[in-house]
């Protein structure tokens, strides 16, 4: 529950009203925008910024403006068009919920949270973002951000412990306005302080609109704690990279590249052949005939 000097609706009015005066102007925000742009925007973003998804998501929404022209195109074309995202298996995934949206529910994405849970790809983040932001159903969406806003402004910690569902989803539930579009706005402005204001290392507690009831703030603003995670693997030399070395030379090819030359992109053959394989059994690469390969 918020904290004490404010209720429910007063604290979130607070956040939604901050959010109505700074939000990002955002592709996935503005009036009319599809719920199929949605739900590919959720996909883009699930591993990588929204810097780089905002110019790649306009592409592809101009390119494949309903899910079944995704679906009638080759699982190929959309991991060639996925390029730099990173994570490609994200393309393929959206490529086969293209056509069970296409094939189960006529064309439309699913506004129900069950339904969007029975997409390939789609995990309960996804299809809770997907209901609430597109449909506007009532229902937490809780990401880093709001973890982070939550354990801050109500319970004042330092910072969000682990996720837990059972935990965080009621958290969030309790805070909802009651109306369906005010649940909407008051998830989406949750998530923007998240990312804006509240953040993990340099909170700018002078603009945040929760400031004089922040809970974590008037228990005497105890130091941070930075939760340090472990370090990602570098990149540079990872099996990752040959993965993308290889992908990359297949994007820009219509033909099979043979094996060979796909061998010299990769200065260590165990490393190739573990990336080759991976690529393959993941699905994202197909051999067309003995030792040529090609996208899907
Ligand atoms: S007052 Fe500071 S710590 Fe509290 S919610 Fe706002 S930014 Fe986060």
């Amino acid at each position: 529950m918020p904290p004490t000097r404010v209720n429910r609706e007063q604290f979130a009015a607070l956040v939604t009203g901050w959010f109505a005066r700074h939000a990002r102007d955002l592709p996935w925000r503005r009036p009319g925008f599809p719920p199929w742009g949605t739900l590919v925007s959720e996909f883009m973003l699930q591993q990588t910024p929204v810097v780089r998804v905002v110019p790649r998501l306009d592409e592809w929404l101009t390119r494949w403006p309903a899910p079944a022209d995704l679906a009638a195109a080759a699982p190929g074309d959309a991991v060639r068009a996925w390029e730099s995202l990173g994570y490609p298996r994200r393309a393929l995934n959206l490529h086969a919920c293209a056509v069970a949206i296409t094939e189960r529910f006529d064309g439309a994405v699913p506004s129900d949270v069950d339904a969007l849970l029975t997409l390939p790809g789609v995990g309960d983040y996804t299809a809770r973002a997907v209901a609430v932001f597109a449909f506007g159903v009532r229902a937490p969406v809780v990401d880093t951000n709001v973890r982070r806003v939550i354990a801050r402004a109500v319970d004042g910690h330092p910072d969000a412990s682990t996720p837990n569902a059972k935990r965080d989803l009621p958290a969030m539930t309790a805070l909802l306005p009651a109306d369906d579009d005010a649940a909407a706005r008051f998830n989406a402005g949750m998530m923007e302080l998240g990312a804006l204001i509240c953040t993990a290392r340099s909170p700018k507690c002078d603009l945040c609109p929760l400031a004089d009831v922040c809970a974590w703030r008037s228990a005497g603003y105890p130091e941070i704690e930075i939760v340090r995670k472990p370090r990602q693997k570098k990149y540079e030399g990872s099996d990752r990279q040959a993965r993308g070395a290889l992908l990359k030379r297949l994007r820009t090819d219509a033909h099979p590249v043979p094996r060979a030359e796909l061998a010299a992109l990769v200065a260590d053959p165990a490393q190739f052949d573990r990336a080759l394989t991976g690529l393959i059994q993941d699905g994202l690469v197909v051999t067309t005939a003995h030792d040529l390969f090609a996208l899907p």
